[in-house]
């Protein structure tokens, strides 16, 4: 049994009527509220609304921005909706040749030439840009920034185990010491091999060089190159491809000890509707449990 039949049949048991299969296009509100149905064109009237239509990030859910609208119809303001927890693109032509990597590293996020977030996991590069956990924690940064048309990029710490001094003296060493090895031959089990010749390249470096014959400026660009790759990002990935929404109901117009609509009595909002968004680690289902208790709690509460 999945946690979704768990809550149906208690709801069943404590004699809830479920409506399947309709889409709430409006709500009014005079004495009592009427919600009007797309599908069967029904009006029902109750006494109380919960609005817990989620986003409009990745519709599989089959939240599709309509709660903002229905939210809006009632009084309330939306802040900007942008989408959240997912990939980062970029121009560059390189990442067609780095698709499928995946490796551990430091992203750091900067808007405008300044730090603003980071996080370390497991970087996936992907034919469009970057991808993978560490990435989605500091996508909602890029994604207002770049609402805001502001200059988004990221600074990627590929060998984050190593301090850059210890990584500096361990490369200097290789190259001193491994006189019949090339240039990409060296940096074998420091990086991905698919990443290595992309970036030797970036640096003008010939893979099949030895690695004694690079010249020193072009070794140390390599080495700075791995412990801060700056990708500029040009694009988020949009919100079909967004695990959740930054932005959505003004948390000012919600009574956060009920989830009651300061505006329209007998109201409650819920969820990812709400302009709250969490990083990955189960937050957001966490806060969409939490508000959902509470706002049916308080609902039933009321006199
Ligand atoms: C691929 C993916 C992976 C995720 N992984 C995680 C994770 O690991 N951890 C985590 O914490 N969060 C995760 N999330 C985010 C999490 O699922 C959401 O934050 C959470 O489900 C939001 O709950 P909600 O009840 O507010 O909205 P939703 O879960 O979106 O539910 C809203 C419901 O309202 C219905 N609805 C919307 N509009 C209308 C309308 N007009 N009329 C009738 N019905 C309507 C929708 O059909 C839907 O059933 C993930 C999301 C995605 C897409």
């Amino acid at each position: 049994m999945c946690v979704r039949d768990a809550l149906e049949l208690e709801a069943k048991q404590a004699g809830v009527k479920i409506i399947n299969s309709v889409s709430v296009d409006q709500i009014k509100k005079k004495q009592h509220f009427q919600i009007h149905c797309k599908e069967n064109k029904n009006i029902y009237t109750a006494d109380r609304v919960i609005l817990a239509c989620g986003s409009k990030a990745s519709q599989i859910s089959g939240s599709d921005g309509s709660g903002y609208t229905l939210a809006k119809m009632l009084g309330h303001n939306i802040s900007s909706v942008v989408p959240a927890l997912m990939a980062l693109r970029s121009d560059e032509k390189y990442f067609k040749k780095l698709a499928g990597i995946r490796t551990g590293a430091t992203v750091q996020l900067y808007i405008d030439g300044r730090l603003i977030d980071q996080d370390t996991g497991e970087l996936q590069f992907t034919d469009y840009g970057i991808s993978g956990i560490p990435v989605f924690q500091v996508s909602r940064y890029a994604s207002k920034a770049l609402l805001q048309k502001k200059k988004v990029s990221v600074l990627l710490d590929l060998v984050p185990s190593m301090s850059n001094d210890d990584f500096a003296a361990e490369m200097t060493r290789r190259k001193e010491q491994y006189a019949h090895r090339t240039a990409e031959e060296c940096f074998n089990s420091i990086l991905p091999a698919k990443l290595i010749p992309v970036l030797l390249n970036l640096c003008g470096i010939d893979k099949k060089l030895w690695a004694v014959k690079v010249p020193e400026d072009k070794w140390n660009q390599m080495i700075k190159i791995c412990k801060g790759f700056r990708v500029n990002v040009t694009e988020t990935n949009g919100f079909e491809k967004a695990q959740i929404c930054a932005g959505g109901v003004r948390t000012t117009e919600v009574d956060s000890h009920t989830m009651e609509s300061k505006l329209v009595k007998g109201l409650y909002l819920t969820g990812e509707l709400l302009d709250i968004d969490g990083i990955c680690g189960g937050y957001n289902l966490h806060f969409a449990w939490a508000t959902g208790t509470l706002a049916g709690t308080s609902a039933a509460e009321e006199e």
